[in-house]
């Protein structure tokens, strides 16, 4: 067996796990729609066939002002359970085990009716909460009670009682936001009371046969969050009220330290982990950042806990665990965590689904329309429109030829991978590289598409030839020192000391990351990232902070320039686009908005300042082009002129506002109806 630690059983005394992958709790957005728990029992109940031990469900709050938002689901009575049955009926049908997470979201909820211990307004929402009274609190714990207990009514597994991320349970814990002067505040016992006396209610109600699981903020990466002795001590106090297991958590949603985003490095808070493993003997799960069976493996083999979580690994490929047991690593759907379609959605209230996995979250929606007979078909472009497009059709049972004038699959995603923290887009090259052998696709590379070529017996051609860079209509465009993007990142020609970058989309912004940094990626270096960040792995102060973060000065000066007047990024990713831009602002990028470009000449880059109507030379070496993109539409034009059946997917189709989410999406649902 290639991954033993992760596929060995479980023992909980009560009951078994049969291996130690626990699929943590996200919000997928159907808990709220309507028909959603038919849709989330099909969801869950995939990922149970696909071998994962136990799996969390979204946040559930245990009363009304619990909720996250004003339509967020509670359950707080009987009526609720009938829902949730649907949900545990088909996932021990399909051999899973599921728990519910109570969530209360105190001040972090999105209404007026917010509470908290006392009344301080989070950074990261608009309202102020109120402080909880004597009363409250008392009522609140036995609404935690009343959902355990309503969950086992409901056929759950257990639950977990979310005491991290910020949540009002953590609010309760640590002095940044406790001010209280009573009992349930002031001295650690009095900020560990709440926790340990929700711990203590949910047992009474469910017993001890039930799993509980207490999610534990073992960094809260905040000013004023807990020390680590705090951490050890709320551990152990967890473990003597009976929980089964203790789950990490790692950040609160309002640190500004990334904690699971794509440049976050593999496994990059494990250690935390590990040291609470020194501590306690309850079974701990760890998590953040392990997308890989071996990733997990190792883990494991490191003693830094009895099982990991895994939760958008899981949204990307449902059979991630069979895969492993299977020893079929290779056809694994890789989470690249781009957060662009499952937290980002979320945060939007958008369904969550996945940018390499679009039927996650659609598994009753996204199905193949039964094949009345097998097509010739032809494909035009390897990118992630015309893989996701070729894969899925060869697999309903098409004859499917894929070309691509370049050496290798990928289209751009072979350059998305140059950037520093993007190193995760090589998995999906990987996993489609294989997937096309076993689909049997028939690839040809290095042959460019014509009409000629495409004159086979074709019965319809799909043009996913992607975009050509735009070329902005500038004075001396035409100078040796402007590149494109593509000169940079995909030719590695040189560039200098002092670059101008035109555009800052997610290309602007992800080529000035590119030059700000030489030699190895800070995501493959955890005590450089860390330090980066300002990540204190000898946590000696609350919240586990360094004093200020340790930055590698740039490896060239940027300005970042564009002619709109808002603010710089605004259209990147809603969990990531804060990361982006502080990582350029730490390498000490200049961002300029709201100009014109008049020329480029010997000196640099001239510019003229919307609002003055000045004009300045900016004296830079080279100026890099990431000015937007315009659709490949020639041959599909050629195409379509002789006569040829043609559809057109990705960047072919619309170049605007183009990702590979929406390449990925297309290319599947064409290929599930053609
Ligand atoms: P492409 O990926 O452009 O592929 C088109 C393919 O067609 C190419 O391989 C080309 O060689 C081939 N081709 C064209 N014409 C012919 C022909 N006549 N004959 C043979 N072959 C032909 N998106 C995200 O969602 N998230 C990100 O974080 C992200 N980061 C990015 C970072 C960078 C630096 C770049 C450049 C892009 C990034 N993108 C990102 C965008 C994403 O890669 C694109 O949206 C996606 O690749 C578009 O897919 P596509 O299949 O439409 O086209
Ligand atoms: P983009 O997001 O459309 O940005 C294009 C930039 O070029 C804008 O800043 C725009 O700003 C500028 N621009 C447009 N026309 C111009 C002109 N004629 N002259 C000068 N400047 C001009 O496109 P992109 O950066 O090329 O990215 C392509 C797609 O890839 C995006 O849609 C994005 O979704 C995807 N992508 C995503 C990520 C990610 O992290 N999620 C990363 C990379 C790429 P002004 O018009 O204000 O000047
Ligand atoms: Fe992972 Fe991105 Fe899919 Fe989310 S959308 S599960 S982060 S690959």
């Amino acid at each position: 067996m290639k991954y033993p630690k992760l596929l060995e059983p479980l023992d909980l005394g009560f009951t078994q796990l049969k291996n130690r992958v626990l699929m943590g709790s996200m919000h997928t957005g159907l808990e709220e729609e309507k028909g959603g728990f038919e849709k989330m029992a099909e969801f869950y109940a995939a990922r149970a066939r696909g071998g994962v031990a136990l799996m969390v469900t979204g946040g559930i709050s245990p009363n009304f002002r619990g909720r996250l938002a004003p339509h967020s689901s509670q359950l707080s009575s009987r009526r609720h359970v009938k829902k949730h049955q649907i949900v545990t009926e088909a996932v021990h049908k399909a051999g899973g085990k599921i728990a519910l997470q109570i969530l209360h979201a105190g001040r972090y909820a999105y209404h007026p009716l917010s509470v908290s211990a006392s009344k301080i307004k989070s950074p990261i929402t608009p309202f102020t909460p109120k402080a909880m009274t004597e009363r409250m609190i008392q009522k609140t714990i036995k609404h935690y009670a009343r959902c355990a207990r309503l969950a086992k009514d409901a056929g759950y597994d257990g639950v977990e009682i979310m005491g991290s991320e910020g949540y009002l349970i953590n609010q309760f814990i640590v002095k940044r936001t406790n001010k209280r002067t009573d009992s349930w505040g002031g001295s650690y016992e009095n900020r560990m009371r709440f926790p340990l006396e929700i711990l203590k209610a949910v047992k009474d109600a469910v017993g001890d046969n039930f799993i509980t699981i207490f999610r534990l903020s073992m960094i809260d990466l905040v000013d004023g969050g807990s020390t680590w002795p705090e951490v050890v001590q709320l551990a152990k106090e967890v473990e003597k009220a009976g929980a089964t297991i203790i789950n990490t958590g790692i950040g609160w949603h309002e640190a500004r330290v990334p904690t699971i985003t794509t440049s976050v490095p593999r496994r990059a808070f494990t250690w935390v982990t590990k040291k609470l493993r020194e501590e306690v003997n309850v079974p701990l799960i760890t998590s953040n950042r392990i997308n890989m069976p071996e990733v997990a493996e190792e883990v494991l083999a490191d003693d830094c806990a009895d099982m990991v979580s895994m939760a958008r690994p899981l949204l990307a490929d449902p059979d991630f665990v069979i895969k492993a047991e299977k020893d079929q690593r290779q056809l694994i759907n890789t989470c690249i965590a781009c957060n662009q379609a499952c937290l980002d959605h979320v945060f939007k209230q958008q369904r969550a689904t996945c940018l390499v996995n679009p039927k996650a979250c659609y598994e009753t929606e996204l199905v193949a329309q039964p094949l009345n007979f097998k097509k010739k078909l032809a494909v035009v472009g390897s990118g992630p429109a015309g893989l996701a497009f070729a894969t899925e059709a060869a697999m309903r049972g098409h004859e499917v030829h894929l070309f691509d004038r370049a050496k290798k699959v990928g289209g751009q995603f072979n350059i998305a991978n140059q950037i520093p923290g993007k190193e995760e887009f090589y998995e999906t090259l990987r996993y489609y590289e294989h997937l096309l052998e076993e689909t049997g696709v028939h690839l040809h590379l290095e042959t460019e598409a014509t009409p000629e070529t495409l004159s086979d017996g074709f019965e319809e051609i799909i043009v996913a030839a992607g975009v050509l860079p735009r070329t902005p209509a500038i004075p001396g465009i035409e100078h040796e020192k402007v590149l494109s993007y593509i000169d940079v990142l995909l030719h590695k020609k040189p560039v200098g000391e002092k670059v101008a970058v035109i555009g800052a989309g997610g290309i602007g912004f992800d080529v000035s990351e590119y030059l700000v940094h030489e030699g190895e990626s800070p995501t493959l270096n955890l005590n450089e990232w860390l330090k980066e960040w300002g990540i204190d792995r000898l946590y000696e102060d609350d919240g586990g902070l360094l004093d200020k973060p340790e930055i590698t000065p740039p490896a060239r000066q940027v300005t970042m320039l564009q002619r709109k007047e808002t603010k710089m990024g605004k259209g990147l990713g809603k969990t990531t686009g804060w990361i982006h831009r502080n990582s350029l602002k730490h390498k000490k990028v200049t961002m300029v908005t709201g100009v014109n470009y008049k020329e480029v000449n010997d000196e640099g880059l001239t510019i003229e300042y919307k609002s003055s109507g000045k004009t300045e030379t900016l004296a830079v070496d080279n100026v890099i082009i990431c000015a937007g993109q315009l659709p490949n539409r020639e041959l599909a034009t050629q195409l379509e002129e002789q006569g040829f059946k043609v559809h057109l997917i990705g960047g072919a189709d619309v170049a605007a506002e183009l990702d590979a989410k929406r390449a990925i999406r297309q290319g599947t649902e064409l290929a599930l109806s053609i």
